[in-house]
């Protein structure tokens, strides 16, 4: 056991600090590991976070989500009774964070969401060594390899070329994925306007904001059939909405760890699955887990069990949290349907 954590209903809670980590009600006093809206919620005392995780809670909820922010820059140390706490790239999405809990040398990391992939848009993950380790678990079954994202990006530009008249809609997520998908598409020497669902803007234009190079971009407004042989991103739902009908017979794309599941891409009605995963997959959680070098492994947020089981066959302790109110589908974060 943790003496610097336990589990409680509203989440992740260092009695020793007084805070909680991405609580699921509104607390006190709470630090935030990134903008999706499972991990961040409006209506807190107190948030310390990075910078970028602030600005995007302020983008999505209004300057007021909080009572005070507090910004703490990657690796900057802020002491909470006698804790040291301190915020380490989680390579999620811009911003993200792990949290580093430190009191006289016993050191605690929650992962919060995290992946080892490369990704242009976000700081790249930084393994930090603990003793006792929370990891997410989204991908916690060995089924789950993604590939590169590359390899996923240049489906969509074959695809792209197979059909030059057809306009190709991709559904991906506002926080993180949307932007990925653009700036791997911009690495593959796509350099052609990328048109966008009103949806997907706001965010997009803070990546821009925060220095991520991702070329043309141009609101999808009120055109439809005129984007035959375009690429326009939208969130997944609107895939099969009605807004989709705008462009004729459009090939339909969906970018997420979820399309190695042909049932999933189906559901989605996504006859392009785009295996593109913003969090680790089983080999990468089994060797972040190995290289902490922690003993003590806390299991959240998806397959729990299995990764439970892989700690114990490899000497780790292990214990699944089985927290209420966190999504165990990949990054939800509540895009509107309505074009905004
Ligand atoms: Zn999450
Ligand atoms: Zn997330």
């Amino acid at each position: 056991m943790s003496d610097l954590l336990t589990v409680t209903p509203a989440g992740l809670f260092c009695p020793a600090a007084g805070a909680y980590i991405d609580p699921v009600r509104p607390v006190e006093k709470a630090i935030i590991t990134h903008g999706h809206a499972d991990h961040a919620r409006a209506g807190h005392g107190a948030v310390l976070a990075t910078r970028q995780t602030l600005d995007i809670m302020a983008i999505r909820n209004g300057a007021d989500f909080c009572g005070s922010a507090q910004e703490t820059g990657y690796g900057e140390v802020v002491r909470s009774g006698d804790v040291e706490v301190s915020l380490h790239p989680a390579g999620h999405v811009l911003g993200s964070a792990q949290v580093l809990l430190n009191r006289a040398g016993r050191r605690t990391v929650v992962s919060g969401d995290y992946k080892r992939q490369a990704d242009p848009t976000c700081t790249p993950f930084e393994l930090v060594p603990c003793e006792t380790f929370v990891t997410e678990a989204t991908f916690g079954l060995p089924v789950f390899r993604h590939p590169p994202a590359r390899q996923e990006v240049e489906k969509l530009l074959s695809s792209l070329d197979l059909f030059p008249g057809q306009t190709h809609l991709v559904g991906a997520y506002a926080l993180g994925k949307a932007q990925r998908v653009i700036a791997e598409l911009r690495a593959a020497g796509y350099h052609k306007t990328i048109y966008l669902h009103g949806a997907l803007e706001k965010l997009t234009a803070y990546y821009q904001e925060q220095g991520i190079a991702l070329g043309p971009i141009e609101p999808v407004a009120k055109r439809g059939k005129e984007l035959s042989g375009e690429i326009v991103l939208c969130p997944p739902g609107q895939l099969s909405d009605r807004w989709a009908r705008r462009f004729g017979d459009p090939v339909a794309a969906m970018a997420s760890g979820w399309m190695r599941v042909r049932a999933r891409a189906r559901q989605r009605g996504a006859e392009l699955p785009l295996i593109v995963s913003d969090h680790a997959d089983w080999d990468d959680l089994c060797r972040t887990i190995l290289e902490t070098g922690a003993q003590e492994i806390w299991v959240t947020h998806g397959a729990e069990e299995a990764l439970v089981h892989w700690c114990e066959m490899n000497g780790r302790n292990a214990r699944p949290l089985n927290m209420i109110g966190y999504d165990e589908d990949e990054d939800t974060d509540n895009t509107p349907a309505v074009e905004i």
